[in-house]
């Protein structure tokens, strides 16, 4: 690929709309065939409702097929073959890669993936990728722990296939991570955005390097929203002088959607790899519209070993209504993943989004990036307690911070929020994602 083109693949990154559903309709065919065919898994759970690969004509017909959960995918690991169960629709001869969810929200899930399945997550990194501006000229830096989890295995192989240079920030720690950025000029990193701006901490706390100063012009963040909250992206941006662009995808999908140059304020799916469909939380129903809020259900049409078909994200997004200036054809989510329906929960009646409080803290200034969340209840009344830390001394400063803080989240949230002011280090740091929204209540 030359590097003058602005796209990674001209063809399908600007296919006409039509075009795509059509693509979409016959490799959604493609993959629920071999599924059927392959995994007794799917094939029992499709049985049960009587859909045949054959009966698969039109979208309206793929809404009617069940949708699979996280804790079904749990479930059949005590299954043949060990470790994955009877969703494998390859032998285990043919798996060249293992991964796990992170656990989080349970025992975690094992993913197996063929060579070619491992190839097909290495081109939507490079398409990805080249629409966040890298280029063979770039010069990678990739500080996470390269372990069982799939973060950012893919992006490394995805910067390699490019053209890329690739340095694996492996086991270094903060520090030493920092100091390799320093010796070789790296020109581009990734990270979840909490460890992004921990890193620039370090640099700036504990060892007098201003983290601008350094030649890093892009980051990629995944793993929480932090890169779509426009506050928080601010942040990063200003410490690295760096651009910054959100990515999300996960263990059991794959690379789903990215940011591009534009930072057109959400992220594009990529349609021709993923068939994506938002749906009503309590209904169910399919939602068209822009605007709208609803569960991602998501399909990714040539991941072989394990398949993902009508996969329950959790994700919450909607639609963009406007098309990217950047040219490409795939749609929009406006504000990238906005939280899952995990953590989206109702307060004192009122539906509450831990992110919405993300981006008023980090809106203002004098506040560090670190804060805590927790929802009590107190003789049955709820309450909401938010931590923050405070940069500045003057008790005068503290006071008008504090107000600033509770006009803008009572605006944004529609809440009011007990808040505890804490010296700058004292509330807790996480290295990859954060845990900072705790619900006490159940
Ligand atoms: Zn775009």
């Amino acid at each position: 690929m030359s590097s003058e083109s602005s796209y990674w693949n001209p063809v399908l990154e600007t296919l006409p709309f039509v075009t795509i559903r059509a693509l979409q309709l016959k490799k959604f065919k493609r993959i629920f065939s071999w599924a059927y065919d392959h995994s007794k898994f799917h094939r029992a759970l499709y049985d049960k409702v009587g859909i045949k690969p054959e009966d698969i004509q039109s979208f309206a017909h793929i809404r009617q097929i069940p949708t699979v959960e996280k804790s079904m995918m749990r479930d059949i690991q005590g299954k043949d073959p060990f470790p994955y169960g009877d969703a494998l629709c390859v032998s285990l001869n043919e798996v060249t890669a293992y991964r796990q969810t992170s656990g989080t929200t349970g025992q975690p899930v094992y993913q197996p993936d063929t060579w070619q399945d491992w190839e097909w997550w290495a081109e939507c990194w490079a398409q990805l990728l080249w629409a966040q501006g890298y280029r063979p000229k770039d010069r990678v830096f990739i500080p996470f722990g390269y372990n069982v989890f799939v973060a950012f295995w893919a992006g490394h192989y995805g910067a390699e296939k490019i053209g890329c240079e690739v340095v694996p920030g492996g086991v270094l720690d903060t520090r030493a991570r920092i100091l390799k950025i320093q010796e070789l000029n790296a020109t581009a990193m990734m990270g979840t955005p909490t460890y992004m701006l921990g890193m620039a901490d370090t640099a700036i706390n504990e060892m007098n390097i201003n983290p601008a100063d350094l030649t890093i012009e892009k980051i990629t963040c995944a793993g929480e929203p932090g890169a779509s909250i426009p506050s928080t992206k601010k942040r990063i941006e200003e410490a690295w002088g760096a651009k910054v662009y959100d990515h999300a995808g996960a263990t059991e999908i794959g690379a789903w959607s990215f940011e591009c140059t534009e930072q057109p304020g959400g992220m594009h799916v990529n349609d021709a790899f993923f068939l994506v469909e938002i749906v009503d939380v309590e209904t169910g129903e399919i939602i068209e519209e822009p605007g709208v809020r609803g569960k991602m259900i998501i399909t990714a049409f040539d991941r072989h070993a394990q398949p993902c078909i009508r996969f329950d994200s959790k994700d919450i997004i909607e639609w963009d209504a406007e098309p990217c200036l950047c040219g490409r054809t795939s749609r929009l989510i406006k504000g990238g993943v906005v939280g899952r329906t995990d953590d989206i929960t109702k307060v004192k009646g009122v539906l509450f989004a831990p992110s919405s409080v993300e981006d008023v803290v980090r809106g203002i200034e004098g506040l560090g990036n670190d804060y805590e969340l927790k929802v009590e209840k107190i003789n049955d009344r709820e309450k909401i307690t938010l931590q923050v830390e405070y940069l500045h001394n003057s008790s005068e400063e503290i006071d008008k911070i504090k107000s600033k803080l509770s006009d803008q989240l009572r605006l944004k949230t529609n809440l009011n929020y007990e808040i505890e002011f804490c010296r700058y280090g004292e509330l807790p740091r996480y290295t990859v994602k954060a845990k900072r929204f705790k619900d006490l209540r159940k």
